[in-house]
Formats: C-alpha cells, structure tokens, sequence
C-alpha cells in the first residue's frame, strides 16, 4: 500500500474529459497566445483573489522578479525576505539587481516575524516581500502597517496560498503587488509551468504586463525593452476549468487538516499547524514538527507514506548563500527546516489514507 503526497494524478482522472476539451478547444482555435482564454482567466483570477487586475505570466519566479522590476528601485537596494522559504523568493531579488536580505520566521506559523523585519530596515531597503508559506497567510495587516510607515514596497508571494484569506480578504489583495505559481503541484496548477501578478493600481499591472511582453502593448510599438514571460493561452484554458473547482478542493484539504488534528494532537513532541485568529489556512502543505523527523521520515517512507521536507535548508544556510554577509548569522528558521515534515495532503487524499498515517505515526511515537 501507498499514499501519495498530493494525489495530483487522481485530480487530473477526476476531472479529465473538461480539462482536455478545454485543451481540445484551444488547439481547434489555435488560439495559443494572448487569447481569450488568457483575458477570461486573468478576469476570473482578479475576481476570485478581490484585486483589481491580474497579469498572466510564465511562472510564479518570473512573476516575483517582475513585480519587483515595476518599482524600479534603484540597483543593489535590499529587499526582506524570509529565511524560510523555496529559494524562488531571494532568486529572484537577486535576479531583478537587488539584495536579498534575510529576516526570520516566527515559530508559529512560520512566516515573517514583523518585529525582525522591522530590525532590519534601514536606507537601503526598498521593499519587503512575505510568503503565505504552507497555505497560512502572513501577518499582512502588520507588515501592511510597517511597509507603509517606512515608505516600502510590500509584494505577497502567494505561491502556495491561493484562496487563503485574513477575516474576509484574499490573499493577493494586501501587497502593493502579489504573485502567485500554478505549478502543477500547487493548490491551483497548470499542466506545467505557469504564475500571475495580482493587484488593484492598474498603472503597476500594465507596467508588469508590458514587461511580461517585450516591453510593448500593441504589436510592435516597444516602450521599453522587457522580455518574454507571457502565460500560455493553453496553461490559461487548464487553469480556468480548475479555478471552478479550487473552492471546492480547499475546502476538503481543511476537512483532511482536522481529521489530522484530532488524531494527531498531544503526540510526543509533534507540533501541528498554527491557525492565527481570524485566518483561513488553505493548507498547500500539512507541516508538522518533530526532533525525530528524520527517523519519522524513513519509517513513513517505509510504510509507504509519501512525504515531504519543505525546507530541509534555510535560505541563508543554502550553498547559493554562502558569500552573503548574513551567511553564518543565527535563525530560528534554521532549527525549524530540521524538524519540519510535510504529510501527505490534497483534495483527493482520502479521508482513510489520512487515518493511516495517523495510524502509522501513533505507533512510530508508542515505540520511540
Ligand atoms: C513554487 C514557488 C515559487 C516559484 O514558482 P514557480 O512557478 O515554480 O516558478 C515561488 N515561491 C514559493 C513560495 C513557491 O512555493
């Protein structure tokens, strides 16, 4: 017997005769660039995040790097970002000529400690960019406060968080600016690569949208020289058929994650997932926390229990971060890339297979 990590490919069976006649509809139009599955998605998109506008892009790096590239922010300036996270997020600081520089993450729920973010401002930081990491948004009324007060940019990568809310706002409404990948094991993924830029001042979006486009806005009339990071009308078609289906499949994640907690709570050292008041956590990942992870993890593996480590290293502790001035520098999110393990998680995870894994893990701590 084995769980999967995600049962994406179970997703993809369920709802295979819509997605390929909406593949089947964009070969038959070839229709495969900026078309009207591209206008219909990023409406759809805008309206399900509460934003203004929303700009199809490539993938949900090239969203963050040009998000970032809007502001033309002076080369070299900082930019905060967690040490907790895929290193997408500082990649593509340093991609766009800016520095990344690393605060840390709060225990809890492992996003952006304000108060850490706040010590690390100084004249050279121009934006600060917050993770909704695991599906739990980060504190954004704070960092919303402190962005402001000091003249920063504020940019959500909402990579992993599509639908999360804080009382009755989306994630992708907060920031000056957010991204967002549909990579295809994201709560909402493409039949690749894919990403978007969310956001209500539609100057900024037509500035990331040209940028997305050679710089241009009718065909050869080229303001500027941008590249090309443009979304596939293909990948636009898949992901249109699943945004009518993401409520729907958030919802039985946040069914599974209770089901955790009720079989899991008070289990040796295993710390679970932290809801913050007022928050909706949408649960890309189910991370739980334990000294013992490693050996968790092989005896799950074991047993056959696909599971994940997300992070293993903190982003400042990475080899691509080893000249950077806060290399050998002491985070918390150091100590939690150790301990943290991810169950498996999903829409079509089924409610016994999460048993089992209780089941499994109960009996890893009754023996350990
Ligand atoms: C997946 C991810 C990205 C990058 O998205 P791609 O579409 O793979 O480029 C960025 N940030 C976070 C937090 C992610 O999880």
């Amino acid at each position: 017997m084995t769980i999967p990590f995600n049962g994406l490919g179970r997703q993809i069976a369920a709802h295979r005769d819509e997605l390929l006649e909406a593949i089947k509809s964009v070969v038959d139009r070839s229709a495969f660039i900026n078309s009207a599955d591209n206008q219909a998605f990023e409406s759809e998109f805008a309206a399900f995040c509460g934003t203004e506008g929303c700009v199809g892009v490539a993938n949900g790096t090239d969203a963050l790097e040009i998000a970032l590239e809007t502001f033309e922010f002076e080369s070299g300036s900082e930019v905060i970002v967690p040490a907790l996270s895929f290193i997408a997020t500082s990649e593509a600081i340093t991609r766009a000529g800016l520095t990344p520089i690393f605060a840390d993450v709060c225990a809890r729920t492992y996003t952006l400690d304000a108060a850490d973010v706040g010590r690390r401002i100084n004249p050279r930081t121009v934006a600060i960019i917050g993770v909704h990491l695991y599906g739990h948004p980060f504190a954004a009324h704070d960092l919303m406060a402190l962005a402001s007060g000091q003249g920063l940019a504020l940019i959500e990568d909402s990579a992993q968080a599509h639908g999360a809310r804080i009382g009755d706002r989306t994630v992708g409404s907060f920031g000056d600016l957010a991204t967002f990948s549909f990579y295809p094991g994201k709560n909402l993924g493409a039949f690749g690569d894919a990403g978007a830029i969310t956001g209500s001042d539609s100057r900024r979006l037509l500035r990331a949208r040209m940028i997305a486009n050679h710089g241009r806005t009718s065909k050869y009339d080229h303001e500027f020289e941008g590249r090309n990071s443009r979304l596939d009308s293909l990948q636009a078609a898949v992901l249109r058929v699943k945004l009518r289906h993401l409520d729907e499949w958030t919802q039985k994640r946040i069914e599974l994650a209770s089901r955790y907690r009720d079989g899991l709570e008070g289990i040796g050292d295993l710390k679970l997932p932290v809801v913050e008041p007022g928050c909706c956590h949408v649960y890309h990942l189910y991370v739980v926390r334990t000294k013992l992870r490693d050996t968790l993890a092989d005896f799950l593996r074991d047993r056959g229990v696909y599971v994940g480590i997300h992070y293993p290293t903190a982003l400042p502790d990475l080899a691509a971060y080893a000249g950077h001035p806060q290399a050998s520098e002491a985070f918390n999110a150091s100590r939690l890339a150790s301990e943290v393990l991810s169950l498996p998680m999903g829409a079509y995870i089924t409610e016994s297979e999460v048993e089992t894994v209780i089941g499994e893990i109960r009996s890893f701590f009754a023996g350990s």
